[in-house]
């Protein structure tokens, strides 16, 4: 171990409660109720990468919520690696199915709960406090580092490319490590080479010009939340699989070397329902065909519906309009334009007389991205992986979508490796989201180690 380890792991509890307070922060980009906390816990980064010696950090604004920026250059000639994270969450909701507070972080079991803490604040903190122990013990950094830590991931990340493209010279750099991202799996490590795209829509269906007594006018009115549900109903086949025309236009077909993971991996899906607390659906024979569905191909998942009363009780009306919100995971080959326009047809095709139906795309969504395979740098994070974690990661790709790669692709010209220390399995996006404190302990090493290696030219 060297003394940056050591120091790492001997200060482990001055991190954890770092974390906490990081954690107790209520920020959820999404919701407007929540700008206080965005605001917050933006201040409480670039105060926390300030105490760590970063000399020059700021608050970037955007035209929604501020990015935070960090730069220590160690030496002009040397490496600068710019770390990618968020400081956003999602909403805390349902409340009443955490079994401690979202926003007061508790630890049971050797993991810490709190909304958050996972996705991506505990992944995130982890590269902050191995740059500052690295200054502690050796007086410097192994190569420069960058932070750029963004508000609005979990909002679809709309003001992230106007802010690369803005401050496209001050984030220069060799490489991009993101703390976002997730492990697959507890037990086996992996890497990241690949993500599914996205894009997100609300349909509205409008009917009546207003609400009306269901007694009065029902069996004579047209009623937008039946409308609403029989076209929903048409987007799917008896196996889950998406029939609107048009939506897979394009798709590329798989990468061979995934499909190859897929087959590695062995995965297990009874275990898997187990975990999530859901049945297997039928059409899901095996961990291949589930790894595959996940992985490879596209989705469409209906993530909220509304229309007519919703309060407590009962009410005896025909709403004037129904909506829902829709999310796809896309593959390769897909654009977030032509499914939104397969999608929009899909609709309006079957829209029956007499209602009126919107849709609108929610954010420019995203395409799906794939790293380079021979990229030094990947293999340099798998090997730090493997001397940890005691066995080579398995490449694998990632149902989610994380839009970073192409971004950084795009406008800086370098490639993003996923190194976070999250699991896939810890709850984000749903009540009691956890962080394994083991995962925090390893991930601090791990990244100690990595840019120490990063540091040295490759042989
Ligand atoms: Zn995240």
């Amino acid at each position: 171990m060297s003394a940056v380890e050591d120091y790492l792991l001997a200060h482990i509890e001055e991190g954890i409660e770092d974390l906490k307070a990081f954690c107790r922060i209520p920020s959820v980009s999404t919701d407007p109720a929540f700008h206080g906390g965005i605001r917050e816990a933006a201040a409480f980064l670039a105060d926390r990468l300030r105490r760590a010696g970063f000399p020059t950090v700021e608050v970037l604004e955007t035209a929604g919520h501020p990015a935070v920026f960090a730069e220590l250059i160690r030496d002009p000639a040397a490496p600068t690696v710019l770390v990618y994270g968020h400081y956003d969450v999602q909403p805390p909701d349902p409340l009443d199915k955490w079994l401690t507070p979202a926003f007061e972080p508790t630890i049971r079991d050797d993991r810490i709960y709190g909304r958050g803490v996972s996705d991506d604040k505990g992944p995130l903190l982890i590269p902050v406090l191995v740059a500052e122990a690295y200054l502690k013990t050796e007086g410097r950094l192994p190569l420069n580092i960058k932070f750029l830590v963004e508000g609005e991931e979990e909002s679809g990340s709309p003001n992230f490319e106007p802010l690369l493209a803005t401050h496209r010279d001050r984030l220069a750099c060799d490489l991009v490590l993101s703390a976002d991202g997730a492990m697959w799996r507890p037990d086996l490590p992996s890497v990241t080479v690949a993500s599914r795209g996205q894009v997100a829509l609300e349909v509205t269906v409008t009917g009546p010009s207003k609400d009306l007594h269901s007694g009065r006018h029902g069996g004579s009115a047209q009623n937008p939340i039946r409308a609403l549900v029989q076209m929903l109903g048409a987007m799917h086949d008896a196996e889950g699989r998406v029939i609107v025309a048009g939506f897979k236009d394009g798709a590329k077909p798989p990468d061979p070397r995934i499909i190859a993971a897929i087959e590695a991996a062995q995965f297990d899906a009874e275990t898997y329902y187990r975990s999530i607390g859901s049945p297997k659906p039928d059409p899901i024979t095996d961990g291949r065909e589930l790894l595959t569905r996940q992985w490879l191909e596209p989705t469409l998942e209906f993530n909220g519906i509304s229309g007519g009363y919703q309060g407590a009780g009962g009410k005896t009306v025909i709403p004037s309009t129904a909506s829902a919100k829709i999310s796809c995971r896309l593959v390769a080959g897909q654009t977030p334009a032509e499914v939104t326009a397969a999608i929009a047809s899909h609709l309006e095709a079957r829209l029956p007389k007499g209602f009126a139906v919107s849709v609108m795309q929610r954010g420019p969504g995203s395409q799906a991205f794939f790293i380079d395979p021979d990229l030094p740098a990947l293999a340099q994070a798998e090997a730090v992986l493997g001397e940890l974690l005691g066995q080579k990661p398995l490449r694998v790709a990632m149902g989610a979508t994380i839009p970073i790669g192409a971004a950084f692709r795009k406008h800086l010209e370098v490639e993003a490796i996923f190194f976070s220390f999250s699991t896939a399995d810890e709850d984000y996006h749903a009540p009691n989201e956890f962080f394994r404190l083991s995962s925090f302990r390893t991930g601090l090493v791990a990244w100690a180690r990595l840019l120490d290696r990063l540091a040295k030219p490759a042989h």
